[in-house]
């Protein structure tokens, strides 16, 4: 199965840019904060928002100068109930429950106020919550997905399978690590990507 780009999209974007792939000089890029991957320029996306230009850059840049060999055989773990959408397979986006959308909360101690980033919604307003009209961006729909706890160790990388399942089948997978920063380089046809490890 070749790589869909639009499973390299954030499933709980903080950003508008993470909501689409986006076009950069000769490409288009998918990117979530796990994740990015490029493929040969499609026009229907737009382009990227100028000050984003030079941080994506960098990211696509850090695919070349790697030894990339056949990507080997991996077993991937038993799926659970989605977490996000609680296995409906939908989403709906609403006002954050916990600081009804402002962003941060609000608590005092005798000697000062403190208004620290809501840590349910990230400091970013909104949540995500299970049933709706859009289709569950963890489990793609499916109801179920991997239990980002077991990673998958490859060449020494230990890789959230969930993140793996976009590109797990695609056609002359080719990889290549780096044990020190945590970094899954692939490629696949004309397609090429990063994927985080994580750091156990
Ligand atoms: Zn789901
Ligand atoms: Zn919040």
């Amino acid at each position: 199965m070749n790589i869909n780009i639009q499973d390299f999209l954030e499933p709980e974007p903080l950003h508008e840019w993470q909501r689409a792939p986006f076009n950069l000089g000769s490409r288009t890029v998918a990117t979530t904060p796990w994740a990015i991957i490029s493929i040969p320029k499609d026009d229907q996306y737009e382009p990227l928002e100028s000050h984003m230009e030079n941080a994506v850059q960098a990211q696509l840049d850090k695919i070349k100068n790697h030894k990339f060999k056949p990507m080997p055989a991996i077993e991937m773990p038993e799926l659970i109930d989605c977490t996000l959408c609680d296995s409906t397979g939908t989403t709906h986006i609403a006002r954050c429950s916990e600081c009804h959308g402002a962003g941060y909360v609000e608590f005092a101690t005798t000697f000062n106020d403190y208004n620290p980033a809501c840590l349910t919604c990230k400091g970013q307003c909104m949540e995500i919550l299970p049933g709706g009209d859009e289709t569950c961006q963890l489990c793609r729909g499916k109801g179920a997905s991997f239990n980002e706890k077991t990673p998958i160790e490859i060449e020494g990388v230990h890789v959230n399978p969930n993140l793996l399942l976009p590109i797990s089948s695609a056609p002359n997978l080719q990889i290549a690590t780096d044990k020190e920063t945590h970094m899954l380089f692939f490629k696949a046809s004309d397609a090429e990507g990063v994927i985080a490890g994580m750091k156990l």
